[in-house]
């Protein structure tokens, strides 16, 4: 492909983003301070909708835990092992604070580490955000579902559900993944990329519950409490976290943190210790000169909680060493995720192999992507939003840098 030289400010390359979720914002921002003519595309009435539902809970934005940790969170195939390196080194969580600071938004840590604004609400920072970028010269399309594209050697002409288009020199897609597709992200780009050429994996239901036959006698007892302080197990992954039984079977940070170890299972199962911190020679000894019912003195002597103690009930155990093995080791058949609309997030999409490093399609110079339509995936923890915004901010980089001409050596 051709591309004129625009590297004069007289003359500002006009980039056009698709989507506007955080990393469609953020790859916005980054665009705008380098100098590029950015025009934000999103189908929606309004930016930023599933941002706000994660202001519901708080908006978990980043989490505090150490860079190299940080990076082990993500998964997907065919990525390259420094990538995440270093897309968090280039966009780093203190960075993100010091955004979210930027617009006037305090940020703290929780004792478990996550990172969220101090008011626990997604709306103000939003609001600001925008009205910041507009401020900055982004120019925002709203109403404006993509449905297509065509590249020549002018550049790039994009194609709207509403009949109009827009003509650009270079793309940046961050059109989400398919969870909650009320917010706007329902996928459907797969078939309009998949039929360019760009490789994609199929989305799939991520940091979600999945499903377990529980006997009717136990959901009427139990649903809705949670088990905490357990170790989960799937395909050799183990999780220190809490499960929350549901009427479908189990929701909640352990299992969200096994989903992509559970994916690859031809039949997932996972095990839970419910007491991590004895082992089961441990358990055994405090179960000495116990009388009357093995399960009742165990509730007592292992401080099993009710939702443990119900679910325990439904076997008999002949002695204390079967009842600690069965505490240890209780191994739970699962169905299937729960379905992706419901889920916090997708994985899947955009396949690395089709990308280069900077996040262009390797068979479509000029074409960037960002957020959660590539095929990664990661936990709850801030790891989603931050993954979102490093993206974003890597991809805008790159195509400002991307068609300028390199500066003529003086002699
Ligand atoms: C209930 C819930 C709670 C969450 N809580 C957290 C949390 O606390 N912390 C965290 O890190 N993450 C959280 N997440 C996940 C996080 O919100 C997402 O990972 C993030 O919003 C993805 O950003 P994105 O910009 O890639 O995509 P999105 O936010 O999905 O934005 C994509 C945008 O593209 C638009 N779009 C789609 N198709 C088109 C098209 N064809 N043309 C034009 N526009 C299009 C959509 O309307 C949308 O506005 C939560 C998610 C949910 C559902």
């Amino acid at each position: 492909m051709h591309l004129t030289d625009h590297s004069t400010p007289a003359c500002k390359r006009r980039l056009a983003i698709i989507g506007g979720g955080p990393s469609g914002l953020r790859a916005a921002e980054v665009a705008a301070s380098e100098g590029m003519d950015v025009a934000l595309f999103e189908r929606m009435p309004s930016v930023g909708r599933k941002f706000l539902v994660a202001g519901k809970g708080g908006l978990n934005l980043t989490h505090s835990e150490l860079l190299e940790t940080f990076a082990t969170r993500y998964s997907g195939e065919d990525q390259a092992p420094d990538f995440w390196p270093r897309a968090l080194e280039n966009f780093s969580p203190q960075m993100m604070r010091a955004w979210a600071d930027s617009l006037g938004v305090e940020t703290f840590r929780a004792s478990n580490g996550r990172i969220y604004p101090t008011a626990l609400k997604a709306a103000p920072l939003l609001r600001r955000w925008v009205s910041r970028l507009k401020e900055n010269g982004v120019q925002f399309h709203l109403n404006h579902r993509c449905c297509g594209l065509e590249q020549d050697e002018h550049g790039f002409l994009i194609h709207f559900e509403n009949g109009t288009t827009h003509a650009c020199d270079v793309v940046i897609m961050a059109m989400g993944g398919a969870s909650w597709p009320r917010t706007g992200s329902d996928g459907s780009w797969m078939t309009f990329l998949t039929a360019l050429g760009i490789p994609c994996s199929p989305l799939l239901a991520s940091n979600c519950g999945w499903g377990h036959a529980w006997p009717e006698a136990i959901v009427a007892e139990i649903e809705g409490k949670p088990l905490k302080n357990l170790l989960v197990t799937a395909d050799g992954k183990s999780v220190h976290g809490e499960l929350l039984i549901t009427r479908y079977g189990l929701e909640g940070g352990a299992i969200y943190q096994l989903g992509s170890a559970l994916r690859k299972m031809a039949k997932p199962e996972i095990t839970i210790d419910f007491k991590p911190t004895y082992s089961e020679a441990e358990l055994i000894r405090k179960m000495e000169s116990a009388r009357g019912d093995l399960l009742d003195a165990a509730i007592e002597r292992w401080r099993l909680s009710p939702a443990a103690a119900a679910i325990l009930r439904r076997d008999s155990w002949p002695n204390a060493a079967a009842l600690a093995s069965g505490v240890k080791h209780a191994i739970f058949r699962l169905t299937q995720p729960q379905p992706i609309a419901e889920a916090i997030s997708s994985a899947g999409g955009v396949a690395w192999k089709g990308l280069d490093e900077s996040l262009m399609a390797r068979e479509t110079p000029g074409l960037f992507f960002a957020g959660e339509m590539l095929d990664w995936d990661a936990p709850t923890g801030g790891y989603l939003l931050q993954g979102c915004f490093a993206t974003g901010t890597l991809a805008a980089q790159a195509a400002a840098q991307f068609g300028v001409a390199p500066a003529k050596e003086s002699r």
